[in-house]
């Protein structure tokens, strides 16, 4: 039906669909074959034989999840459905200022295309490049300058469902609507977040928002020492974010200090060496201002003033212009400058070794800086009680703080992978008592992070339920995702 070119089951494309940092030899959430159709039509016919045979399928996109599980299934020896080959870019449009794209399609192949069509427009990038941009954002990602929430980005899907119906949200279930990619809802209810972090359909093209490629960018770090810091910092930040002085995903990053180091025989994953990838500082935030230079120079002079009021802060911007190619913007700046790149990676790589592996802690909590030196403090005892490192993030958004709190390890190491995941799990419970939950998860915490959504007796967990029920009783599609089991389960 597909294609002896689309069907995987060697050992080492096994190995490639699976999580990179579950450990050696591990005996769950292992694919047992690969499928990779070429169209929308071949999805479909998967979709309708998984039915007819009862083979649950796990979709992704590229599959490069990676700290959440990678293209991991859920049910262990699950068909993975990846889309890689559906990798076209259907459709540019600089003046409206979006692309419709499939799931093959990464943020550096769009890059490509944006840079060899001179489109004037500008991207953003997660940390690492080679992620598909709709699984991205299905997954609620994050990049960090305008259009940084990536699902935000998407407009007008197209999904393939259960049963084999060809489903297009929004404007798109207008025969030729000229406006599928533009503009968010049709008429009734809005499905798209529907198939966000869920399990209730293959989508299969999307249209992706892009910001204007602006005359000019200034991209830069703002560096405070103390610990305390945090407090008027993120006050800084939610008042000129919301007040459009700055503009995407400011991300914080904190560099852990005092404290002793981890036992020797974690080495080297040890603190020592993480300062190595840190920037110096207590708190540094990664930053960029976007448009004509005039506006771009009354921004940065507001920021200026408004942060002399925490002593001793630092701000440190280089400026580019917006057309600037990436050989002539410094590396640190690229995620910035929306040029997808792997440095991170290939920087915590060289630190840490091959084996670097990671899993992390990201609970939602409120935007204010006691809540993220609660985060930070959380994270450093856990990691401490457990000889991990665990650097703490923010991401921070006009009214919540996403955390990113990166817990490394030694992924050949089972007893390190076991180690991580517990830590974790732990540091969700302490944060389910707050309140609150993560924007994301490792799939080995999906059920646990989703039976916390409990309140009037799990309403919000028996409607999901319903409606896998109604679009997929028989739970071919992803089984488990996010929680989410059909009622048979
Ligand atoms: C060092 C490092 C840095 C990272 N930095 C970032 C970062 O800055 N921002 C960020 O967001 N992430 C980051 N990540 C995590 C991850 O690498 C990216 O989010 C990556 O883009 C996800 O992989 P993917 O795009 O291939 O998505 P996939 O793995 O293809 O998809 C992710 C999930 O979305 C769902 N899905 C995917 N495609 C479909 C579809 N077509 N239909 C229905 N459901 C679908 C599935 O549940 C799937 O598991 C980082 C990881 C590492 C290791």
């Amino acid at each position: 039906m597909l294609g002896p070119q689309a069907v995987l089951r060697d050992a080492a494309s096994l190995v490639e669909f699976s999580d990179p940092y579950a450990g050696p030899d591990p005996s769950a959430y292992r694919p047992g074959l690969v499928i990779q159709p070429a169209s929308t039509e071949e999805v479909r016919a998967a979709v309708l034989l998984a039915g007819e045979l009862g083979v649950p399928l796990w979709t992704s996109s590229m599959g490069r999840n990676f700290g959440y599980g990678g293209s991991s299934p859920v049910v262990d020896r699950s068909v993975v459905l990846n889309l890689r080959r559906l990798d076209r870019i259907i459709e540019i449009d600089p003046e409206q200022g979006f692309a419709r794209i499939e799931p093959g399609v990464t943020f550096a192949g769009l890059y490509e295309e944006l840079r060899a069509q001179d489109a004037p427009l500008m991207m953003s990038v997660p940390d690492l490049g080679w992620g598909s941009m709709i699984g991205n954002g299905l997954e609620h990602g994050y990049g960090y300058n305008v259009m940084g929430d990536h699902a935000s980005a998407l407009c007008g899907l197209e999904v393939v469902l259960a049963n084999g119906d060809v489903l297009r949200t929004g404007q798109g279930g207008m025969p030729g609507s000229p406006l599928w990619s533009c503009h968010r809802r049709g008429y009734g209810p809005s499905l798209d977040s529907l198939f966000m972090q869920s399990n209730f359909g293959v989508v299969t093209q999307a249209g992706v928002w892009l910001m204007p490629r602006p005359e000019a960018f200034m991209i830069g770090t703002i560096t405070c020492h103390r610990d305390g810091d945090i407090v008027p910092l993120v006050a800084l930040l939610r008042r000129l974010v919301r007040r459009g002085v700055l503009q995407g995903i400011p991300m914080i990053v904190g560099t852990p200090e005092g404290g002793a180091d981890v036992s020797p025989d974690m080495a080297p994953f040890t603190l020592a060496n993480l300062k190595q990838v840190l920037r110096p500082g207590r708190w540094s935030v990664r930053i960029g201002l976007y448009g004509d230079k005039e506006m771009n120079l009354a921004r940065r002079a507001i920021l200026a003033r408004e942060l002399a009021e925490i002593a001793d802060a630092e701000l440190d911007l280089r400026t580019y212009p917006g057309n600037a190619r990436p050989d002539e913007v410094e590396p640190r700046d690229y995620i910035s400058a929306g040029i997808p790149n792997r440095l991170l990676l290939e920087r915590l790589q060289a630190v840490f070794g091959p084996t670097f592996g990671h899993m992390d802690f990201s609970p939602v909590v409120p935007l204010d800086g006691e809540w993220a030196l609660r985060v930070d403090k959380l994270a450093q005892d856990t990691a401490a009680r457990y000889d991990l490192i665990a650097p703490t993030g923010f991401l921070v958004q006009e009214r919540s703080l996403v955390s990113a709190c990166m817990v490394m390890f030694d992924a050949s190491r089972a007893d390190r992978v076991a180690a991580a995941r517990e830590a974790v799990a732990k540091m969700y419970a302490a944060a389910a008592e707050w309140g609150c939950a993560p924007y994301r998860s490792h799939i080995a915490l999906a059920d646990e992070v989703a039976q916390r959504f409990s309140a009037n007796d799990h309403a919000y967990g028996r409607t999901c339920t319903r409606i896998k029920d109604a679009l997929d009783p028989a739970g071919i599609l992803s089984p488990g995702n996010h929680g989410i089991w059909p009622g048979s389960c």
